[in-house]
Parts: C-alpha cells; sequence; structure tokens
C-alpha cells in the first residue's frame, strides 16, 4: 500500500513532512475529523491533498476565493494530480464536462464554491458519487469565513454543517490560518466539529524578519529598505488610495517595477495588476489592505507598511503574506506621531458604538506598544496571540538591542512645555521650543519667552521625537485628534512629572548614513535579509539567473506562474547541485514525478548550456 510519506516524495517530491502535517494525514486517511489551526506558509494543503490521494473516491474541497482555485488546480495538476474546479467563472458547457468526470469518478479533488456546494442540485450530484465512485472527504478552507464576528464572513459557511448531516460518514478536515480561540470555538459549533481532533500549531513565522523604524523621510527610508530586495516580489501597503497611486508612481519613476492595488480602481485594471504581481518575478505591489486576501503566491519576499496598522490581527495577516515558502522574508514598518493621530480621529469620528471605540483604541494600543518596544517583537506578536515563546534573534530588537536611557528629565521638560502652552499645541511646537528653535509658530504665540526655550537643545529633534512617541505608547501623553494632535498629559504623567518614577527609554538610533549602506551591501551569504539570487553561491549566481529565466518561458507558455513551476529554492538546489541527468535531477526537493517527466528535459539543458 502507499503510504503518505511515498506520496509527498513522489507527488511533490518533498522528503519529510513539517510539523503535524503527518499527524493530521493519518488521522484524515483513517476516517476522523481535523479542525487545522496552522499559519500562512505552514502548510495545509497537503493535509487534504495527501489524503484525498489515499483514500477512494473524490475529495471535495470548499474555497471561499475564485481566484485562488484557479492556482490551486494549476498546482495539483503540475503535480500530475486529477483536479478540477466549479464556479462561476466556468461557462456551462464547461462546468457539465466537470461534472461528467466527477460521476465517472476522474478527479482526485474538485474545488467548489460554498455558494454551489449547499444547492439541491450540486448535493444531488455528491449523492450519486457517494454512492458511485465515492466521496474520499470534505475539506473546508479557510474555515474562519464562518465567523460572523470576522473580516471574511461568508453566510454559506454556516450552511455547511449539512455536509456532515448528508454525509455522517466522510470525514471532514476544516482549515484556517487564523488563530484566535473566539474563531476557533465559532468554527466548532457552527459546523459541527464538536468530536473533531484539534490540530493547533504555533503561530510564528521564524522565516520573517520584523522589523520598524521611526518615519522621518518616508520615501527614502523606504526606498533604502526595496534597495534590499533588488528584483524581489513584494508588498507596500499604504492607508489612503491617493497615497497608494502617489507612491506606485514615484517608485516606478525611480525605476522599480511598482504597481498600485485599491478598491477605487475598475475591476479589470485590479485584476490584470494582481495577475502581473502573481505571474512576474519581481514587481513590487503598492497597495491598501483591500490586496492581499486569496494570494497564493509563495514568494513575496517583503512585505513593507508605510503607515500604521490598525491593530496588530491586521498587522500579522498582511505581514503573513510574506515568505510563504520558507525562505527568508522581510516585515518592514515605518510609523510616526501623525499615524497616530490620524487613527486616533479615525476612530474617535467614526460612527461606531462607544464600546466598538473602546476596543478599536486598546487594539491600536497594542500595535504602538509593539512599535515602541525594546524587547523581541516576535515575542510580543506571539503573546498577542497568547503564545509564549523567547527572544528569536531575527527581529530588528533582538538582532541590534536598543540602548535604554534615563529619560525622565527629557519627559519632565516635555511635560512641562506641553503645560505652559495649555496643552494646545503637537509634537513639532513643542519639540521646537525645548530644542530653542524660535520659528514663525514659535514668535507667533510668544513661546520663546517661556522659561521651557531652550532647555532641551542638548537632544537633538529625532530624539525629542522617539521621546513623544514612547510617551504616547506607554499612555502618558495622549495626543487629542480633536485638535490636530495637541499633545495633553494624562494622569500616569503625573508620578513622572513628579519626580515619584524615573522613567527608562529606548534611545533612537542615529541615521544610517553612507557607512550603514556600504555595509548593507557586502552582506554576508545566508543572511535572512539578502536578495535570492545573493544567496546563492557567488559561482553559481549566474547559472540560477539562467534557471529563472527558463522557468520564466514555461511559465509563459504554459500560462501559468512561475512558482507553480518550480519554487526559488528548488532553483536554487538544481544551481547548487548540478544534477547531470535525470535521476539526479529527482533527488531535489520540489521536484515529483510529474515535474521531472516536464520539465527535466529542459532543467538539464539549461545546465548544459550554461555551466
Ligand atoms: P498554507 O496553505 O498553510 O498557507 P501551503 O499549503 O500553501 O501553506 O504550503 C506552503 C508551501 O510549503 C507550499 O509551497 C508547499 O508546497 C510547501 N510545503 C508544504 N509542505 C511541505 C513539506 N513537508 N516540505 C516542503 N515543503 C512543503
Ligand atoms: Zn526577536
Amino acid at each position: 500500500m502507499t503510504s503518505p510519506q511515498s506520496i509527498l516524495q513522489k507527488v511533490f517530491g518533498y522528503d519529510a513532512f513539517h510539523g503535524s502535517q503527518a499527524d493530521i494525514i493519518d488521522h484524515v486517511v483513517a476516517g476522523g475529523d481535523a479542525l487545522v489551526l496552522m499559519p500562512t506558509g505552514g502548510g495545509k494543503s497537503v493535509c487534504y491533498q495527501i489524503p484525498a490521494l489515499l483514500r477512494r473516491g473524490t475529495a471535495v474541497v470548499v474555497s471561499p476565493l475564485i481566484a485562488l482555485m484557479q492556482d490551486q488546480v494549476d498546482a495539483l495538476l503540475e503535480l500530475g494530480v486529477r483536479a478540477a474546479f466549479l464556479n462561476s467563472s466556468l461557462d456551462a458547457a464547461a462546468a457539465r464536462a466537470v461534472t461528467r468526470r466527477l460521476l465517472a469518478g476522474e478527479l482526485d479533488l474538485v474545488y467548489v464554491a460554498p455558494e454551489r456546494l449547499v444547492t439541491d442540485s450540486f448535493l444531488g450530484l455528491l449523492e450519486k458519487l457517494a454512492a458511485g465512485h465515492g466521496l474520499a472527504l470534505f475539506a473546508i478552507d479557510e474555515a474562519h469565513c464562518v465567523s460572523q464576528w470576522g473580516h471574511d464572513f461568508r453566510p454559506e459557511y454556516i450552511q455547511l454543517s449539512i455536509l456532515h448531516e448528508r454525509f455522517p460518514q466522510v470525514p471532514r478536515i476544516a482549515l484556517t490560518a487564523t488563530a484566535d480561540a473566539v474563531t476557533r470555538a465559532e468554527i466548532v459549533t457552527k459546523l459541527g466539529l464538536d468530536d473533531a481532533r484539534q490540530f493547533v500549531s504555533s503561530f510564528d513565522r521564524p522565516n520573517i524578519r520584523y522589523r520598524v523604524v521611526a518615519k522621518d523621510a518616508p520615501r527614502a527610508q523606504l526606498e533604502l529598505f526595496l534597495s534590499e530586495h533588488a528584483g524581489e516580489s513584494g508588498i507596500v501597503y499604504c492607508l489612503s488610495r491617493r497615497k497608494v497611486d502617489e507612491t506606485a508612481a514615484w517608485l516606478r519613476s525611480q525605476g522599480v517595477e511598482a504597481l498600485a492595488y485599491h478598491a477605487g480602481m475598475d475591476a479589470e485594471t485590479r485584476r490584470t495588476h494582481q495577475s502581473r504581481f502573481v505571474r512576474e518575478d519581481g514587481v513590487v505591489m503598492v497597495a491598501t489592505i483591500a490586496f492581499g486576501m486569496g494570494i497564493d503566491k509563495p514568494d513575496v519576499r517583503f512585505v513593507a507598511h508605510l503607515d500604521l496598522p490598525k491593530s496588530l490581527e491586521g498587522y500579522y495577516q498582511e505581514t503573513g503574506r510574506a515568505g510563504r515558502d520558507g525562505e527568508p522574508a522581510q516585515a518592514w514598518l515605518a510609523y510616526g506621531l501623525a499615524d497616530v493621530v490620524l487613527l486616533k480621529s479615525w476612530i474617535e469620528k467614526s460612527a461606531a458604538s462607544a464600546e466598538q471605540k473602546r476596543v478599536e483604541s486598546i487594539k491600536l494600543e497594542a500595535m504602538l506598544g509593539y512599535c515602541e518596544a525594546a524587547r523581541c517583537r516576535r515575542v510580543i506578536l506571539l503573546e498577542y496571540f497568547g503564545e509564549h515563546s523567547s527572544p528569536c534573534g531575527n527581529c530588528d530588537t533582538c538582532l541590534e538591542p536598543p540602548q535604554t536611557w534615563d529619560a525622565t528629565t527629557a519627559a519632565q521638560m516635555l511635560f512641562s512645555a506641553a503645560l505652559r502652552t495649555g496643552q494646545r499645541f503637537g509634537a513639532g511646537q513643542l519639540i521646537d521650543i525645548l530644542c530653542g528653535k524660535a520659528t514663525d509658530k514659535v514668535r507667533q504665540y510668544g513661546h520663546e519667552r517661556l522659561p521651557t526655550f531652550g532647555v532641551g537643545s542638548e537632544h537633538d529633534e529625532p530624539t525629542w521625537r522617539g521621546v513623544v512617541r514612547q510617551l504616547v505608547a506607554l499612555g502618558l501623553l495622549r495626543p487629542d485628534p480633536e485638535s490636530y494632535g495637541a499633545l495633553k498629559l494624562t494622569d500616569e504623567a503625573r508620578p513622572v512629572l513628579r519626580g515619584e518614577i524615573r522613567l527608562e527609554l529606548r534611545l533612537e538610533r542615529p541615521k544610517p548614513g553612507k557607512k550603514a549602506k556600504a555595509r548593507r551591501r557586502t552582506r554576508s551569504i545566508g543572511s535572512a535579509a539578502v536578495a535570492s539570487s545573493e544567496r546563492v553561491e557567488p559561482g553559481d549566481a549566474r547559472l540560477f539567473e539562467a534557471l529563472r529565466s527558463m522557468r520564466k518561458s514555461l511559465a509563459e507558455t504554459g500560462g501559468i506562474p512561475p512558482y507553480v513551476i518550480f519554487h526559488d529554492a528548488t532553483l536554487r538546489e538544481i544551481a547548487r547541485l548540478k544534477p547531470r541527468d535525470e535521476e539526479e535531477l529527482g533527488q531535489v526537493s520540489g521536484i515529483g514525478v510529474a515535474k521531472l517527466a516536464r520539465y527535466g528535459g529542459a532543467v538539464l539543458q539549461a545546465l548544459r548550456e550554461n555551466l
């Protein structure tokens, strides 16, 4: 009998299962129900695809995203697995053809949109299938769509409990990357999965490096960050549509292959931009958070945020789109006090209930706490999802531990400047006063005559901005969105003002100058932040690029995304091992029987031509 392990090797071309994949597969193959909670990129798909191949009959996969079904089916076809999908994008004749193949037992997996699945006619079809060639299992992907409180609620998902009522013998596996306990409980009750075994993985994404920078010259900062990712795919998130358009245009003018994406664009342009991002190597998508859901691209190498996200949940989800393939990726965030003021005013001005506003404020504060943290960012992120961990060694605070300093006196100066100006001014004015800068606005209000004028000139402006942001994050100062971010003291500030407690703050990092840039260019191989072509041995880089361009033309010919053919990691291994024949090529991770047969010749030829 074939084992899950041999299918993993022969069909998928991988050596070993990750995490709990093997346990999940054994459980489902034996007919058990399962609820799988695994982060994005954790490898959920094989957990139902392998049982689908091992159990008798066809597996039915419920998936909410039409665009994704096509890609998933393409990827399976590339592996030589018999798969098809049924959704509204098919015309009647194509849908009939899929139905016919389904009833003839010619499909191992069929992907179905939820609204179609729960129709009487489709349920009738399933009855026939159950009585004939058999139903292997039901897989319910993105199971959190059943949650009425979540962002992705899909009413049809609630009706999916009908599957168990009609086909009690058929095992079900529900999968989601949404971590929180409330959603999990809702999935269990709504889908009737009380007896399902739960497989909960860690939500850590160890290959993602988290970094936060204080925003001062956002475009230059972004440009410097992007220079670490030349030729790679990534996403740049902005808060507003206008900023998306402007940033994308500016990046293009700088020679970056950048495209825009937001809900204000027409559907056709959005579709072409999305498809170019998925199908081409090295496109940078500048987008609002409308972009990303249903993007399965495994080789997104970075996610950059030019504005502060509203919550850590959102931030985790957005950054999670980087590095699905498990290769090094970066999550980079630039944030400043103006972001906080803006988000606070949005919350206050929204039509939401008082309770809702309170919740949103708490979420924003958690986000701020993350940004201003002096300890490991990953520990904070995982803690937020109820997971304990130790410092990761792969975030900015771990890699370059921030220095702290006794900022009690500085905070007192700032508080005093705020109080003496009636708590009616924002950070800019207060900092000018403290630094002794007699700007027009300072003179206009006579602030150059205040006793606090110039008392803080020993610190530079970035240091003062850092102090302000940290005091806001700690809840000692509150920017008032009603009056353009005027800083007001909270009750928590009083003990510091009276000198009863001391305040230890993080020292702002000096701006990266020319030296830092030079260091970046000579990063050592194997560091998590180097561009993909730099991760191969220098001698193999040319070969890797040749293999990439071979993959590109194969992808264009086949009308499929490049990563569906081979992942970068696979190409890199080929460049390193330089296999001489099909047998050696078959040993490379990511090359199964079907890919070897289909592309082996092309790869070996490219190797011969470029050695
Ligand atoms: P998820 O759906 O959980 O986001 P996927 O199922 O898309 O994750 O898997 C992420 C990537 O990891 C895919 O490219 C997949 O082929 C790969 N993968 C999954 N399992 C393994 C494994 N055991 N060994 C190597 N690669 C794997
Ligand atoms: Zn860390």
